[in-house]
């Protein structure tokens, strides 16, 4: 699902120096378990990896209980070293602290990495039944910039603002990685969805950079699509869709979306992309406080977040290998967590994907 960029792009450079590892050679990777559901879900991760002979160490953080001032926020400066040095990691589900005088933790992370693309891969698995059989999309969000700039005031009583940043760096930097995925992934199409009629400025910025870069790969189909459109459009028939290439607030909320198609927010990878070489992959749920504990979580959502962590690092083997035992174990349908509508465990479901192995 996740591969390496060309060698004329700045994703691709700084992946190719990061990874040359053949499938044998030990990696050192970060895991965050994270919090609430995470260390149940990561447990299940490592369980698998193990059991499918993975050569991977990790290296575990957890967020601390206390602000480091390194960082301003409850993640350490030693954590985040860790994925600078390792280039990859995995991230579970962080609970979002509660007062103020630290910085959220998912934008320290993109922020201190420059995680500059999400990358989320939502496909049908086969055996789960949802409304669609036939959904394979990829969703790239520009993970910098847009409303996400924390720009907000008050400017009088009654009277908010809030600021969105569109820059031609980052708007070029993410279509370049849209358009370079989807030629080294055989798509064929990148849609940019905007608001450009509205947001004539911002989002017509971001697509006068998308035109740029398609320029440049001719052998890819490339069109706009107006994000209400897109919604109904995705909602309707989501097999129109390829690759989608947006700004940050559109793949917040398009992403979940897509998710919703094909099963929920417990079956749904991502990946974020940094311009340093690092690849940091999550799932896309929370920390489940309502079931934390009770060895209830889904670990689908972060054991295919690991199997895009394996591509990257060109673990193909072992990946598919993976992938098919998570997907044969869902589609056999006799354990399956209760998000799915099934009665198992986690640990359950756990060991029935390592039988699949
Ligand atoms: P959530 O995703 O944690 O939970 C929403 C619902 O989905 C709950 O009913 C939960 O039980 C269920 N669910 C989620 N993941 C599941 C899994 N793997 N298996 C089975 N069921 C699952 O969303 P929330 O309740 O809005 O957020 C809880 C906390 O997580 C908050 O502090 C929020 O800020 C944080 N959060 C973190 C991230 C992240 O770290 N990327 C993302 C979203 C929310």
């Amino acid at each position: 699902i996740l591969g390496t960029a060309n060698s004329s792009s700045t994703a691709s450079t700084t992946v190719a120096r990061a990874f040359c590892s053949s499938s044998t050679t030990p990696i050192t990777a970060t895991l965050f378990p994270g919090d609430g559901i995470g260390p149940e879900i990561a447990e299940s991760v490592k369980k698998v990896f193990t059991t499918a002979g993975v050569p991977i160490n990790w290296e575990e953080h957890y967020v601390s209980t206390e602000i480091d001032p390194r960082t301003q926020s409850f993640l350490t400066w030693e954590s985040l070293e860790s994925v600078r040095r390792n280039k990859v990691g995995l991230k579970g589900p962080m609970a979002t602290p509660i007062g103020k005088g630290h910085r959220s933790l998912n934008l320290t992370l993109r922020k201190e990495l420059n995680l500059y693309a999400n990358v989320r891969p939502c496909y049908s698995l086969p055996g789960y039944k949802t409304r669609y059989d036939d959904v394979n999309l990829i969703t790239i969000r520009e993970n910098t910039e847009g409303e996400y700039s924390g720009l907000e005031h008050q400017v009088v009583r009654g009277v908010v603002e809030s600021l969105k940043i569109i820059t031609r760096q980052a708007s070029l930097r993410v279509a370049e990685y849209a358009f370079h995925y989807a030629k080294t992934h055989g798509r064929e199409r990148v849609s940019a969805i905007h608001k450009a009629n509205i947001m004539q400025k911002t989002d017509g910025l971001f697509l006068k950079c998308c035109r740029e870069v398609a320029e440049k790969y001719p052998e890819i189909t490339y069109e706009e699509v107006v994000i209400d459109n897109c919604c109904m459009m995705l909602v309707k028939n989501p097999a129109l869709f390829d690759v989608l290439v947006m700004p940050n607030l559109y793949g917040d909320i398009i992403s979940d979306l897509c998710a919703g198609l094909v099963g929920g927010l417990g079956l749904t990878p991502s990946c974020n992309i940094g311009e340093d070489g690092v690849a940091l992959a999550e799932a896309v749920h929370g920390s489940a406080p309502d079931i934390a504990g009770k060895n209830l979580a889904n670990p689908t959502a972060l054991l295919l977040s690991g199997v895009m962590m394996l591509r990257h690092l060109k673990m193909n083997e072992q990946a598919e290998q993976i992938h098919s035992a998570i997907i044969n174990t869902i589609a056999e349908g006799k354990y399956r967590t209760a998000d799915l509508g099934g009665s198992s465990t986690t640990t359950e479901f756990t060991k029935a994907i390592c039988d699949h192995l």
